[in-house]
């Protein structure tokens, strides 16, 4: 299945897109929390905002340098075990929301990555029970104040200012992750064109790992890394990251300064 969350100047809804990506079924209630239940209404994607499909309501988990390539361009290896950080929920956005340039960062930097939305509550889970636990899958940009992440020595501000974590378009329930294409563009020119099958920590072990440190919650969000081809956004330019089997996210970045 694939779920959107969406408006039409009303409450956010949620619903089923079909496979040509033109229409949504609505659902009754979120499909996090309830099950799967048709009102029997419909819409066009193109009649309605498609919104960030899921607000996580506890966290959001990074990981950083978990592609080799992408790990040598930063100027180092990768590190031995999944390195992880936390961006705030107030970061996330949805689609063709703007991504807002603060004033503190000159170098703001696209990221795009697999993200996958967690489905029920778990701790210390092992490798081979983690896909009871995966709700879906959805495409995220990892927006990272370069300069900041590197002045700062720790990524908090750098990767969580408001807006700097699009998510989208919507979660595909049904996906083997072992070798996506992932393509991001930057005003139509590919800058990253990788595959998850690059990934050194797969998505069992990152969610395993994660859940040694945390308690994952309904709705939480991980971000599986960056493929390598990470580099500057300009304000007006438009980030586009498309993953196989799910769809395709695109944000403009503006300034407001
Ligand atoms: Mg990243």
């Amino acid at each position: 299945m694939r779920i959107a969350r969406y408006t039409t100047d009303e409450d956010p809804t949620f619903g089923l897109v079909d496979g040509a990506g033109e229409k949504i079924a609505e659902l009754a209630g979120d499909p996090l929390f309830t099950p799967i239940s048709l009102t029997g209404n419909t819409v066009r994607v193109d009649e309605v905002r498609l919104l960030a499909p899921v607000i996580p309501r506890s966290k959001v988990i990074g990981i950083g340098k978990n592609y080799a390539e992408h790990a040598r361009e930063m100027g180092g290896e990768a590190p031995a075990e999944p390195l992880m950080f936390l961006i705030p929920n107030t970061a996330v956005v949805g689609p063709d929301d703007p991504v807002v340039m603060p004033p503190q960062s000159s170098n703001v930097h696209y990221e795009g990555e697999l993200a996958v939305v967690i489905g029920r509550m778990c701790k210390d889970l092992p490798v081979e029970r983690v896909k009871d636990v995966i709700f879906g899958y959805t495409c995220a940009d990892d927006v990272t104040a370069r300069d900041l992440q590197r002045s700062d020595g720790q990524w908090s501000r750098a990767k969580g200012f408001d807006t700097f974590c699009p998510l989208g378009p919507w979660i595909e329930t049904d996906l083997d992750t072992s070798g996506l294409s992932l393509v991001t563009r930057r005003d139509g020119e590919v800058v990253q064109d990788g595959t998850t099958a690059d990934m050194i920590h797969d998505v069992a072990a990152l969610i395993s790992h994660a859940s040694h440190a945390f308690t994952l919650l309904p709705g939480d969000v991980i971000l599986t890394g960056t493929p390598a081809g990470v580099g500057p956004v300009e304000a007006g330019q438009r980030v586009e990251v498309e993953i196989e089997g799910i769809g395709t996210l695109g944000n403009p970045f503006v300034r407001r300064d």
